[in-house]
């Protein structure tokens, strides 16, 4: 039998944090963080494995990251939750008890109604290193590679398939576009045309309707009637929650996940939940959010981690935020294109600015970053942005996302106060930011 005073499940981008943040907003008690695999992988860099980083091994989450900052580690799957006597029984037979509880249980990749899927050389996006060891094996000798999703995940992939590897690599997305559930229709045609550029084939507006081969894949069947030669499928098309452990304990869950209130409580007073396993609602209109981000699971879990003796921080809403790279350029979004904006109810005024990243433009590392940013015309306020250009996308995004999220008008975002230096910025003239909100004005003012 072991007792902690906080017991998180999960040891990814939502149980860390949780554990970490408990420990900071209360250094008496004791944490003990649970999770079933031995080592952990950093999930948004799995793609990485098969190109850039080139080995499960140099993509890990280091155990220290959570016995450095004094939490017990125990590796070990819980099984059970007994909610009346307040423990988790594991499946190697331990008993924990608890005085809350955090669960971080992640999710899973979605299973889809295609006849074919579970033939041999059909791979799906597992956060599970030995998976991920057979599939980076399987890939030595693979000639033709299929990819069914163009979404981030399967649009990095492909792009790092490509890489050190004399093979044909086909990426086929059920949208006119890929990266389209995310990004606007010019930002998703300049990510395609790198995409071609590196040599993959993009194959969209079509479904996959089969998996063909005996006991492995040796083709996809579509549904405007071609066949792609494949000798490797990986299905890259999203996660759906992982709540097998809430459910069976009678915690609330609903199709977005465990159900928890703005401090992250589920429907146990003694339970919290964050990450990809819980529900989620949009920072815009407060209705359900399918969005599952490292971003939102961070965020969540340093609200869960504050408030479990008390209530300290309020979870706002889902704004989402995320970047992705293709070949050497980034792509960011955040918060609601002009598109989603219009969906959502808003009347959208947009601003848009393009310069060189560092002044004069004969910088090293200059490439041209461009900025969109979305508007609400009634209140002026920023609700979403778009950035493209070179790796410093990553953190203009993020800075974005904060105006969006302390609701800055288009006059405050063009008279806020920026640092720039010839070497790592635009020039303090041209800063795309601000002149994108600048544009607006002009829109806004109409
Ligand atoms: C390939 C890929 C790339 C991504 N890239 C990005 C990106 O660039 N940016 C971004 O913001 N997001 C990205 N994401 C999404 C991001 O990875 C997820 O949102 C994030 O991992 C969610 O973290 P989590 O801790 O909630 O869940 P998970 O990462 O799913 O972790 C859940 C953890 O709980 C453990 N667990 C579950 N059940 C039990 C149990 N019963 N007992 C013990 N342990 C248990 C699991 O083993 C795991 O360790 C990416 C996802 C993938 C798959």
């Amino acid at each position: 039998m072991k007792k902690a005073d906080v017991v998180v499940i999960g040891g990814s981008a939502a149980g860390i944090p949780a554990a970490i943040t408990c420990r900071r907003h209360y250094p008496d008690k004791s944490v003990m963080l649970i999770r079933k695999e031995k080592q952990v992988q950093i999930p948004c860099g799995i793609p990485y494995i098969f190109g850039t980083v080139n080995s499960p091994e140099n993509n890990l989450i280091p155990d220290a990251a959570v016995t450095g900052k004094g939490i017990d580690l125990l590796v070990d799957e819980a099984e059970k939750i007994d909610r009346k006597a307040k423990n988790i029984t594991t499946k190697s037979g331990e008993i924990v008890n608890y005085d809350k509880l955090v669960l971080a249980t992640g999710s899973i990749p979605l299973d889809l109604p295609i006849p074919g899927l579970d033939k041999e050389n059909v791979f799906k996006v597992k956060k599970d290193t030995p998976y991920l060891h057979n599939l980076l094996e399987e890939m030595k000798d693979k000639r033709d590679i299929v990819i069914l999703g163009g979404g981030f995940i399967g649009v990095e992939f492909a792009d790092e398939c490509k890489k050190n590897r004399d093979v044909n690599v086909t990426i086929v997305e059920l949208l006119p576009h890929c990266l389209m559930m995310a990004f606007e229709d010019e930002f998703c045609k300049e990510a395609e045309e790198v995409l071609r550029d590196r040599g993959i084939n993009l194959i969209t507006n079509v479904k996959l309707e089969e998996v063909l081969g005996d006991k492995k894949v040796s083709g996809v069947k579509l549904s405007d009637g071609r066949t792609i030669k494949a000798d490797l499928l990986l299905v890259a098309v999203g996660v759906k929650p992982n709540v097998e452990l809430a459910e069976s304990t009678g915690l609330e869950t609903d199709r977005g996940g465990i159900v928890v209130d703005s401090c992250q409580k589920t429907s146990d007073e003694n339970i919290f939940a964050c990450g990809d396993c819980t529900s989620k609602k949009s920072f815009f209109t407060q209705k359900p959010s399918g969005l599952k981000l490292a971003s939102i699971a961070t965020m969540e879990a340093r609200i869960a981690g504050a408030n479990l003796f008390g209530k300290r921080r309020e979870n706002q809403g889902v704004v989402g935020v995320f970047s992705t790279c293709v070949g050497d350029k980034a792509f960011g979004m955040a918060g609601l294109s002009e598109k989603a904006a219009r969906e959502c109810g808003y009347e959208p005024v947009v601003g848009q600015a393009e310069a060189p990243n560092r002044h004069p433009g004969g910088m090293p590392g200059m490439s041209a970053m461009k900025v969109k940013l979305v508007f609400n015309k009634k209140s002026g306020e920023i609700i979403g942005g778009q950035v493209r250009g070179g790796h410093s996308v990553g953190e203009l995004i993020n800075t974005v996302s904060a105006c969006i999220q302390k609701k800055m008008t288009a006059d405050d975002i063009a008279t806020f106060q920026l640092g720039t230096h010839p070497a790592v910025t635009a020039s303090p003239i041209a800063y795309q930011l601000v002149n994108a909100a600048e544009m607006a004005i002009d829109n806004l003012e109409k």
